[in-house]
């Protein structure tokens, strides 16, 4: 099984002790990138088992994890986490900042669990705590993704870790490669014409031609490696938002522009979407606009704002 986890998140592992979160934590990221609580409570008393050390061990395990995350680590939470209130405090730190939680559920037999930790010379407590852990996980499943997880990815088999392959993703926000030079241009507002001024002044070239939906549209030629990078609302407002949304999409599409969506733009998408929002601040306009141009291109605009 491939494992696709974006190159910055926090990785939640869950599942009762036993179950192989270490290992799996172990084979498939690096052991600064894993935040142990077993570990740190080891480091605390010399004694990976010592309970007594649990609330110190957290303590520096979130402080760990607020200053990875704020330096753009990922991280991987190697704890039981089958209780929603410590998995609620992980959540809150993903979200401060901005960084997608993911969890990995453990659902392995409570036996498999059970037989392993015998095994183990560093495992002394008895069966009534793997089955506790079994019982809160089994109250976890379900309602991971109300809790925020962006994903769950849940193993039901024992060895599970060896057969699976983890996969980075660059976030979709992650544009490093591409080092411009790049011409910033916000508040753009259905002011098509001054837009398209603009644009040429900076020496990007416009030859009119029929657009894809049959409709009068362009071919733009900026100058040499240069892109045009938009930062948010293309319209509202002004007298053609449809024409700002054709050079902008066409830019993009063509891989010479960025686009940021604004919260006007969001808007739009949303009404595009057939959800119910407030037409004020210039969207009925816009949505007039819009009604003239055809439905494909419509589509083509919801398409490209949901990115
Ligand atoms: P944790 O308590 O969830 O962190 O579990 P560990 O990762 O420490 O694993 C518990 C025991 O199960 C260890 O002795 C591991 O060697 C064993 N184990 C973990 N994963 C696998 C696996 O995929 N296959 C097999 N055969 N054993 C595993
Ligand atoms: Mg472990």
């Amino acid at each position: 099984m491939k494992l696709l986890i974006p190159d910055l998140c926090m990785v939640v592992l869950i599942g009762p002790s036993g179950a192989g979160k270490s290992t799996f934590a172990r084979m498939h990221f690096k052991p600064t990138e894993i935040l142990s609580s077993d570990a740190l409570r080891g480091l605390l008393s010399d004694d990976e088992t010592d309970q007594s050390a649990s609330a110190d061990a957290f303590e520096i395990l979130y402080l760990l994890l607020q200053k990875r995350l704020r330096r753009g680590r990922l991280c991987v939470i190697d704890a039981t986490n089958v209780q929603a209130d410590s998995r609620k405090t992980l959540i809150q730190y993903a979200r401060q900042f901005n960084v997608a939680a993911i969890a990995v559920v453990f659902d392995i037999n409570e036996q498999v669990c059970l037989d392993r930790n015998r095994l183990r010379p560093d495992r002394r407590f008895g069966p009534h705590v793997v089955r506790r852990h079994v019982q809160q996980l089994r109250h976890s499943l379900g309602r991971l993704r109300d809790e925020g997880f962006r994903h769950v990815h849940t193993f039901t088999t024992p060895d599970a870790s060896a057969n699976t392959i983890v996969e980075r993703t660059p976030l979709l926000v992650n544009r490093r490669y591409d080092s411009g030079p790049f011409d910033i241009i916000g508040d753009v507002h259905g002011c098509a014409l001054e837009l398209r001024a603009l644009l040429e002044k900076l020496g990007y070239h416009f030859t009119d031609i029929i657009d894809v939906d049959g409709q009068p549209g362009h071919q733009i030629t900026p100058p040499l490696g240069r892109k045009a990078t938009f930062l948010g609302d293309l319209v509202d407002r002004g007298p053609d938002s449809a024409g700002v949304l054709r050079i902008v999409m066409h830019l993009v599409e063509a891989g010479n522009g960025w686009c940021v969506p604004g919260n006007h733009d969001a808007k739009l998408l949303k009404k595009l979407q057939g959800r119910d929002v407030n037409i004020g601040h210039g969207l009925a306009l816009t949505l007039e606009q819009l009604d003239r141009e055809p439905l494909a291109f419509r589509e083509r605009v919801r398409r490209f704002i949901d990115g």
